[in-house]
């Protein structure tokens, strides 16, 4: 005979379709989110997230124990991870080792079961891992440097890819700085992808060497912003938007207009407790990013500013 159900479920408030187990652990013990906080965040933000998450090879920030315990950085599928998490081979890898792409929210939620706190795609997707789909222009802000600097920055970028025939698209990083994302039509390889985007970054550091810089080394100087054009090379990746970051307030990676860049929205203004009301409220920011898709111009282009 069959056993019967017992009444709570049936009573029980619906939720993120995933039978997770430790629903109730606790991810970010100062804003009070946990797994299921987590599970649910995604399931209400999953339509406007899914083109970045879906179809491309992930890196996680994964956090069993929450923000407060250890935490890995990690590329490759393991043992016992659920079957909506998909693996996908690196062509180029001749270990043919598996990485980790979802293909769903059953995926997504998988990950969430995972604790997996950060989403991290790749900028092309599993159909071609050659050609990018995406730029990502990484904004980190030196110390001492004012959010309002941080700011001109983005929109100097953004001018920049626009002079390339681009559509330049704004996050917050829910970190420290902002991140400026072009969708490509994917026709470009890294190789070409990466130069000019660091043609950019260099022409930004020439142009203005008191605010800006392009690599890393030089990237302790104080008061500087570091234009980080190496999210554009093969293998590298970027928080996604809409991904959570793994610290204090559950800040996430939230998509703007550009006429939202201002004083009262810092880089983890957004978080998990925050947006859904966002998005209930306001339209996709980013509703014609698909759309909005270019190709990057043949050959080598200078954007160097006439003085
Ligand atoms: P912030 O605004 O604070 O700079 P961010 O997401 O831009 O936030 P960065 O430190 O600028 O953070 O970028 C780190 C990048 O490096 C991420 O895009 C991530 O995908 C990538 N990455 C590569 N390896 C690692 C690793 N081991 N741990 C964390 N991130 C890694
Ligand atoms: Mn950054
Ligand atoms: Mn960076």
């Amino acid at each position: 005979t069959q056993a019967k159900q017992p009444a709570a479920e049936a009573t029980a408030p619906r939720r993120a379709p995933a039978a997770l187990t430790h629903p109730d652990r606790i991810y970010w013990p100062d804003a009070g989110v946990t797994k299921q906080g987590l599970a649910d965040y995604w399931a209400e933000v999953y339509d406007r997230a899914s083109p970045h998450l879906t179809g491309r090879p992930l890196a996680l920030v994964r956090c069993p124990e929450g923000i407060a315990g250890e935490r890995f950085f990690q590329k490759h599928l393991w043992q016992g991870a659920r079957r909506a998490i998909v693996a996908v081979r690196d062509p180029r890898d001749a270990s043919g080792a598996a990485l980790v792409s979802i293909k769903d929210l059953a995926g997504l939620l998988g990950l969430v079961q995972a604790a997996a706190l950060e989403i991290h795609p790749w900028g092309s997707t599993v159909k071609d891992w050659e050609t990018p789909d995406r730029i990502v222009m990484d904004l980190d802000p030196g110390e001492g440097v004012p959010w309002e600097a941080t700011l001109a920055g983005a929109v100097e970028v953004a001018e920049r890819l626009k002079q390339a025939g681009l559509v330049p698209f704004v996050k917050t990083s829910g970190g420290k700085g902002l991140h400026v994302v072009a969708p490509l039509t994917p026709k470009a390889q890294w190789p070409q992808v990466k130069a000019f985007t660091k043609a950019i970054a260099d022409a930004m550091a020439a142009d203005s060497p008191e605010r800006y810089v392009a690599t890393i080394a030089m990237a302790k100087r104080r008061g500087r912003i570091l234009i980080d054009y190496l999210r554009n090379q093969r293998g590298a990746t970027a928080v996604a938007p809409y991904s959570p970051r793994a610290r204090p307030g559950a800040p996430v990676s939230m998509p703007l207009h550009w006429d939202e860049l201002g004083p009262a929205i810092g880089p983890a203004y957004f978080t998990v407790a925050n947006a859904p009301a966002r998005l209930a409220a306001a339209a996709d920011p980013w509703a014609d990013f698909t759309a909005a898709a270019a190709p990057l111009a043949d050959g080598p282009r200078t954007t160097t500013r006439r003085r």
